[in-house]
């Protein structure tokens, strides 16, 4: 038996082990990691859906799968690129749920692992292999949103601090993290992208105040965060001082491969083909009978199937270690585009079933697939819009004039 099997043998058993039964996907419902709200993002304010959550989440970060290729002495498993796809395979075999989720695994971890310094990596990851910080992500301000580059929020040097005031809007559950990575105006005397620092904050620093956003769903993912006179160690800069662009970009390519990873379950291909056989039915042949429905449905299965062996023929070929690039667009793009075409299908066919917010006369999954359909049009936003998108593979991938 070759090195591999082995170690897919050893994976098996030990997740069959390992896994509790109520960390493990419903057999229809695999959702989103994104979008789950049963899911664990760790941090000091983390309340466990259950008590398996804390548990599975503690069974995995002991081996270091919740971050399996980062290096060992970092809190990570140290797994090549083979053997984390085959403990992806094997977890998607017995449906487990992801045991933490977070923009500490998906964006800064990485970021950290390629550009942090050796102080900085020590100390925060293996805190976010364990679940036991949380981030939110500071970079759009009021006046700054697809024109980046533009923000206002200043550091001035005093002693060995920053010292940061400003104002960042649309922080993701900034009123839930312990952390947060912002992008700071450090010098306002250059052209705009030549003086940003990339920055960590503690969110319990004297002069951070939260405020949430609140939605019309009555939901608050959103907030504003404030910053008035925040002292900040000048050792929480990442990358060189000023060079924040960089840092931003690399991040973004994180980010922008986690939004697009989170569209790439195979098995979210059949919900659209079971609700369409629930609410338009089948005919005798035991095909959905609505002609104009198959044929959207089959259009769009197509488009997901190229666009997933794509995403993973890109994996297979990308070196090790690489950091995603301008590329990550291309994905981004395709994916949330695509997943809001797929959103907007399951709507129609629910039919009125789709019309529904909370009450009586709907089930559950119609709530679910109505509110997911309404997240997924800030897919094509957050992370930069699909226009940005556009810019960015047209100057940067394909290398066409301004
Ligand atoms: C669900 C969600 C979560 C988010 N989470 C965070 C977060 O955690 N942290 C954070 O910092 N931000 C977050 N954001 C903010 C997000 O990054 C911004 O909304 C996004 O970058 C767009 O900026 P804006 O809203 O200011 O829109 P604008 O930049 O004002 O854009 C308005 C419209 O103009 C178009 N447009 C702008 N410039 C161009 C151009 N050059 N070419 C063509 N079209 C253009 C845009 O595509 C868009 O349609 C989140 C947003 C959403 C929806």
């Amino acid at each position: 038996m070759s090195d591999l099997e082995s170690f897919r043998e050893q994976t098996r058993a030990w997740l069959e082990e390992n896994c509790p039964q109520s960390m493990r996907w419903a057999p229809r419902k695999r959702g989103n990691p994104a979008l789950a709200d049963d899911l664990v993002w760790g941090g000091k304010k983390q309340t466990y859906p259950n008590a398996d959550a804390k548990v599975w989440l503690e069974r995995m970060a002991a081996k270091g799968w919740t971050a399996p290729t980062w290096p060992r002495e970092y809190g990570g498993g140290g797994l090549d690129k083979a053997q984390a796809k085959i403990l992806s395979q094997e977890m998607s075999a017995v449906r487990a749920k992801p045991p933490l989720i977070g923009f500490g695994l998906t964006m800064i971890g990485p970021l950290l692992v390629a550009n942090g310094s050796e102080e900085q990596k020590l100390r925060f990851l293996p805190e976010i292999c364990r679940g036991e910080i949380r981030w939110c992500q500071g970079y759009s301000e009021p006046g700054s949103g697809s024109d980046l580059a533009s923000l206002q929020t200043r550091a001035v040097v005093d002693g060995d601090d920053y010292v940061l005031n400003g104002q960042k809007v649309w922080t993701s559950y900034a009123d839930q993290s312990d952390w947060m990575f912002c992008l700071i105006r450090t010098d306002p005397d250059v052209p705009k992208h030549q003086g940003i620092t990339f920055i960590l904050l503690d969110m319990q620093s004297p002069g951070v105040s939260v405020q949430a956003i609140k939605l019309i769903s009555g939901a608050s993912p959103f907030c504003e965060t404030f910053l008035d006179d925040v002292r900040v160690p000048r050792d929480q800069v990442v990358g060189a001082v000023n060079d924040g662009w960089t840092m931003a970009k690399a991040l973004l390519g994180h980010e922008r491969t986690m939004i697009s990873d989170a569209f790439s379950e195979s098995s979210e291909r059949n919900q659209l083909v079971e609700l369409a056989r629930t609410y338009i039915g089948e005919d005798g042949d035991g095909k959905i009978s609505d002609q104009v429905v198959r044929d959207k449905i089959a259009q769009l299965t197509m488009n997901k199937v190229c666009f997933d062996l794509t995403v993973g023929r890109t994996k297979e070929a990308a070196k090790i270690g690489q950091q995603p690039g301008p590329e990550s667009s291309i994905f981004k793009y395709y994916a949330t585009e695509l997943n809001k075409d797929r959103h907007s299908m399951m709507v129609s066919v629910l039919g009125p079933q789709a019309l529904g917010w909370e009450g009586e006369g709907f089930e559950q999954d119609e709530l679910d697939v109505t509110r997911s359909w309404l997240r997924s049009r800030g897919n094509s936003i957050e992370g930069g819009t699909s226009e940005v998108q556009l810019n960015i593979i047209a100057k940067r991938v394909l290398g066409l004039p301004e």
